[in-house]
């Protein structure tokens, strides 16, 4: 008897391997940029977000000191029980909520894997996450990640990039399940009031949202105070509070943030904490316990980066690029959509033309077309020619 035989199947290529749902995914626009900027000499960067100190040496020093100690093993999942508990006491003296350091914090690699944990934690197939625009560039992509559905509402130069409640309830559905939030904002710098805040809030408890808040600026407020959301009454049950040590203490490459939220979502995070990463590491952990035995580094950077960012906005006003003063962050997000091009071809005729990088606006989403992102956390002398720079060039694009 003759055994029929199926076709065998066609060989499929490397990239046919790859899930649907990544490939609709872009690259970002800011990695697609500086792939630019890098292949070119003498450019001055007001581009990558990215501190222009270095860590502090003390904190330099206890990372040292646990490596030549023979720090080198793994830690308890959540991170090192020292180190949740100076972290809460940070948060309660910071931002005046209590958590839990044995139940509640969870210490992460970065931020971006404190926001990868509470998305996943809390999306299923089909649910919304509303978010505002611009943002920073992972937003959209990690809540397609998890299969859920952005959802961006726009928001605008006249009132500071300003997040309000009636804006919410436009794109509020029976899908919603989550706001993400970030404030001091990157790129716009745009800060939470107290007002809002309670808005916001009321707006999350009446549609049963739950709210992840990226607090990563948070202590790069120059004015108005810091509220968190997370503070509000009612709020904490109902918040996944995100922070980190890159920006404020200026330790990028530690990679060390964290996530704070009630015990239930806490351990729903650290359930793929465990398996995926196991633990932050051991000798950045040792080095943020001792970053946060101060609060004067901080403070420190912060009055420089203000000073800058007076300077940088000043100068970009008085060469016709209208700017608002941002109240957090170190980042400017000016105005350029009325010298006829697109922010991708600004960027790139400023790159090309003058030698100077920012990133097009278009890569924090739609909203962000006819802005460009410039980062001040540059040397002073740098940004002071950077602007020389660009008041020669708009000065040619107005004629
Ligand atoms: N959130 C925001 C708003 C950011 O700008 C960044 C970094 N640019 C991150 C999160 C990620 O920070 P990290 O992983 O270094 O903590």
């Amino acid at each position: 008897m003759s055994v029929s035989k199926s076709r065998p199947k066609p060989k499929r290529n490397p990239g046919d391997f790859i899930a649907k749902h990544l490939l609709n995914i872009p690259r970002s626009g800011i990695r697609d940029f500086f792939d630019i900027v890098s292949s070119r000499k003498d450019v001055i960067s007001l581009g990558i977000g990215e501190p222009d100190f270095v860590t502090p040496w003390h904190i330099r020093e206890q990372a040292i000191f646990a490596l030549d100690r023979g720090a080198t093993t793994y830690t308890s999942n959540r991170g090192l029980l020292e180190l949740r508990q100076a972290i809460s006491a940070y948060v309660e003296e910071a931002f005046g909520v209590t958590y839990d350091p044995e139940s509640e914090i969870l210490i992460t690699v970065g931020v971006s894997e404190a926001l990868d944990l509470a998305i996943r934690a809390i999306i299923e197939p089909g649910d919304e996450v509303i978010y505002h625009e611009p943002c920073f560039v992972s937003y959209a992509p990690e809540i397609r990640f998890a299969h859920g559905v952005p959802v961006a509402v726009s928001t605008t130069r006249d009132n500071g990039f300003r997040l309000t409640r009636a804006m919410l309830e436009k794109k509020v559905s029976p899908r919603t399940k989550a706001l993400l939030l970030n404030f001091p904002t990157n790129p716009t710098g745009a800060t939470l009031t107290q007002a809002d805040g309670e808005d916001i809030s009321a707006f999350a408890i009446e549609h049963d949202l739950i709210v992840i808040t990226d607090e990563i600026y948070s202590e790069l407020t120059y004015e108005g105070g810091r509220p968190s959301i997370a503070a509000v009454p009612g709020m904490k049950e109902r918040t996944i509070f995100l922070h980190g040590f890159s920006k404020g203490w200026a330790m990028t490459g530690f990679r060390l943030g964290y996530a704070c939220s009630p015990p239930e979502l806490s351990e729903a995070m650290m359930k793929i904490h465990q398996y995926i990463m196991m633990c932050a590491p051991i000798i950045s952990q040792k080095a943020a316990i001792e970053a946060l035995k101060t609060r004067t580094d901080t403070e420190d950077m912060r009055l420089s980066y203000q000073e800058r960012r007076n300077f940088l906005c000043a100068a970009l006003n008085e060469m016709g690029i209208p700017c608002h003063v941002p109240k957090g962050a170190f980042y400017v997000f000016p105005y350029i959509g009325d010298y006829g091009l697109t922010s991708k071809e600004f960027a790139l005729r400023l790159l090309d033309e003058e030698n100077v990088a920012c990133v097009p606006g278009s890569a924090f989403g739609e909203c962000g077309e006819g802005f460009l992102r410039c980062c001040y956390a540059t040397d002073i002398e740098e940004i002071k020619e950077a602007t020389e720079r660009m008041a020669r060039f708009v000065k040619r694009l107005k004629r």
